[in-house]
């Protein structure tokens, strides 16, 4: 363990694991820390490799349209983010540079943009699916990675504004997602055993805003939509969400009209590994020194 006198952040930032931005959960990160990251990925590309049907990466921003289809806004507004632009002439730039010049609030004139922050590193999956019509009768099963963004500053660098998801989505029939999810809640304890980090899986909730979101999030609890991988990184009280393993019911299938075999909408799941997390989790529990690191862990991780 380490000096509790320091916080961890601190001792990211001194180590040179992360470099300080100014602003709260905006970091580079160090060349070791992107190793880590890109071991771990090839470490869970080993699990369930002959069930994908296909691989994906997605840039940080989905189009404004398929935003709104996701109910993101009506769901979790405190967290969203989209991408303004300047879209003036001449006498605007002029009036943009004079604005900047005496410090005034220049970016009330910036215009929306077609892009918004991709929030979840599912939701552009989806608008791609059902424009290929109706699935075959094994559905789909795809790996994927995004950069997420969501506002949420905080000192606690396990709570990023811009971080990396990996997932596994299943999308097909109840039966499909369920098993699915299952699988994935057992292999994720497996890959923590072999990560040797400590583990529970637990049932969640996400943050639904505002009055109706307190229902929403109570709603999920009850039915077990969403489980979460929680390992201690910045307090042994309240662990971190390192993988979840969400099941969204046909919820997508009916936003964005993606069909089963038999013409009903499909359902989905989806198993989110937190990238960043996963590699604090591995340095906070494992040292700052990734070559002494636990023999089984450098098994796992460098082979
Ligand atoms: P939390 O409860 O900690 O806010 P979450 O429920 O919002 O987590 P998900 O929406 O399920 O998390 O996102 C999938 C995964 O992405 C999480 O399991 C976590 O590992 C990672 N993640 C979520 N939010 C952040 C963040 N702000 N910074 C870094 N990683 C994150
Ligand atoms: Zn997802
Ligand atoms: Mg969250």
């Amino acid at each position: 363990m380490m000096d509790a006198q320091v916080s961890f952040l601190d001792q990211l930032f001194a180590k040179g694991v992360l470099h300080d931005s100014g602003v709260d959960g905006l970091y580079a990160r160090s060349g070791e820390f992107e190793d880590v990251i890109a071991r771990f990925e090839k470490f869970a590309l080993t699990y369930g490799q002959d069930e994908i049907s296909e691989a994906m990466v997605f840039p940080p921003g989905m189009t404004m349209q398929d935003f709104e289809t996701s109910g993101y806004m009506k769901n979790f507004p405190q967290l969203a983010g989209t991408v303004h632009a300047f879209c003036g002439n001449d006498h605007d730039h002029m009036g943009l540079l004079q604005c900047m010049a005496a410090g005034d609030d220049w970016s009330k004139d910036q215009k929306p943009t077609q892009v918004a922050l991709t929030p979840a590193a599912c939701y552009p999956l989806y608008p791609i699916l059902s424009r290929r019509g109706a699935l075959p009768a094994e559905g789909a099963y795809v790996a994927l990675q995004s950069y997420c963004f969501r506002h949420e500053p905080s000192k606690d660098p396990a709570r990023m504004q811009m971080f990396r998801q990996r997932e596994y989505v299943r999308v097909g029939s109840a039966e499909q997602t369920m098993d699915f999810r299952e699988t994935w809640k057992q292999r994720g304890s497996d890959m923590m055993e072999r990560l040797q980090l400590p583990h529970n899986v637990d049932v969640a909730n996400d943050p639904f805003f505002g009055r109706a979101g307190k229902i929403m999030a109570s709603g999920q609890r009850e039915q077990e939509l969403k489980f979460e991988m929680l390992v201690p990184i910045t307090s042994e009280e309240k662990p971190t969400a390192c993988m979840s393993f969400n099941y969204h019911m046909d919820n997508f299938g009916k936003a964005w009209n993606i069909r089963q075999a038999d013409g009903t909408p499909a359902h989905t799941a989806c198993v989110g590994f937190g990238l960043e997390r996963l590699a604090l989790a591995l340095f906070r529990h494992h040292g700052f020194d990734t070559s002494k690191w636990p023999e089984g862990v450098r098994a796992t991780l460098w082979g």
